[in-house]
């Protein structure tokens, strides 16, 4: 069988990149392991606009986001919902009373609190908080419809893919019975333990997360403080993570699951009852600049590479896909703090 591109992986990568290039007329086929190693099925899929210890609002975040709003609408995936981040001292609070005061921060901050109880008189936000304007993305819903969609068109397989088995030359790539014009590699970490990317200064990060039954109100925002938790209703509450730069790999741990509880439990006032209905975990394709790694293989022909989502795939993954296709299909360039180019194979 012949096709335009043979896709490694059916992640947030691998299924908007098969999008992006059904979009554009292009034939592809898509090679996923059924996601024994999805990092996509693990994550909440949360867009905080507003991050880390300095609460800040990276530059490219406005413009990625309103990418990313658009697109995922489109596919029925995005959720508007509101972040509220709970201050862990008094310098954190005025660093987000700073944040209101500047421009581009000001459309994703609806309110900061002072005191506890402003908001919810049932949470422990002692500092206050911010309330802020993100979102959520149903990324096991995106993935079972690209599957469908995929599968219903002949143009999945099921299978675990090795590098050596695809020959590649200056004409395509041959793997199994398929040719392609050329093969993209979008299978999350796995390009940073082999393959022709392994030689890129990936940085893997393992979490965590759970599913839990709580007999605590649902709240109509995401509660974020070190971790977070995402209401999805009638007592179901989605609340992770923690990062790991060893072991990495699927498998879970019961000290993490009881710190994610407490961490979890801390979040309110009142005693919560907390039943676990499952706990996952991942592998974060993080990379070593923070920003993923797109274009093609320096020696390896015919050879690309659509991956180093990092933590925010959400928030990178549907600008940079179109971007992706645009480069394979019509030779445009790729941003330069995204094209793998920035850094030598040597
Ligand atoms: C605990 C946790 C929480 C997270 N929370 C968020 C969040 O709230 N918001 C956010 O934006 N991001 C979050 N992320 C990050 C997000 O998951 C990633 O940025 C994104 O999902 C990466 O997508 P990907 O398609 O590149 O990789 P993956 O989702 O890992 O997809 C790779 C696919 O390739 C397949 N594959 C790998 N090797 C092979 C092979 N040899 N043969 C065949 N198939 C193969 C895998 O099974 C998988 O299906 C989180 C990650 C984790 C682990």
């Amino acid at each position: 069988m012949q096709v335009d591109f043979l896709i490694v992986g059916q992640g947030l990568a691998g299924s908007l990149l098969a999008k992006a290039l059904l979009r554009r007329g292009r034939t592809v086929h898509v090679v996923d392991d059924r996601w024994k190693s999805s990092s996509s099925q693990v994550a909440a899929g949360l867009m905080t606009p507003l991050t880390g210890r300095r609460f800040t609002l990276t530059k490219d975040y406005p413009e990625l986001f309103a990418s990313a709003k658009a697109r995922l609408t489109e596919l029925g995936v995005f959720r508007s919902i509101q972040v509220y981040r709970m201050f862990v001292d008094e310098e954190q609070r005025g660093k987000g009373l700073k944040r209101t005061e500047c421009k581009s921060c000001q459309p994703f901050i609806a309110q900061v609190t002072s005191e506890q109880g402003e908001l919810d008189a049932g949470l422990t936000d002692a500092f206050g908080g911010a309330l802020m304007n993100g979102a959520w993305v149903d990324l096991p819903k995106l993935m079972s419809d690209v599957r469908a969609e995929l599968v219903a068109a002949g143009s999945l397989t099921e299978a675990s893919f090795d590098p050596p088995d695809a020959v590649t030359n200056a004409e395509g790539v041959t793997w199994r019975e398929f040719r392609a014009g050329a093969i993209v590699y979008c299978d999350g970490y796995k390009s940073a333990q082999r393959g022709p990317f392994k030689y890129l200064p990936w940085q893997p990060a393992k979490g965590e997360a759970l599913t839990l039954r709580s007999d605590v109100a649902d709240r109509p925002f995401i509660l974020n403080r070190e971790g977070w938790a995402l209401p999805l209703g009638n007592g179901v509450w989605r609340t992770g993570t923690n990062w790991q730069w060893d072991q990495l790999d699927e498998t879970t741990n019961e000290a993490q699951k009881e710190k994610l509880i407490g961490r979890f439990r801390g979040y309110f006032a009142e005693d919560v009852e907390v039943e676990v209905a499952s706990h996952v975990a991942g592998v974060r394709p993080c990379t070593s600049d923070n920003h993923p790694f797109m274009g093609a293989h320096p020696n390896q022909p015919r050879t690309y590479l659509f991956s180093g989502l990092g933590p925010r795939g959400t928030v990178w993954a549907p600008a940079m896909a179109d971007e992706m296709a645009a480069y394979l299909c019509e030779g445009n360039a790729l941003r330069k703090e995204c094209d793998l180019a920035r850094f030598s194979a040597a």
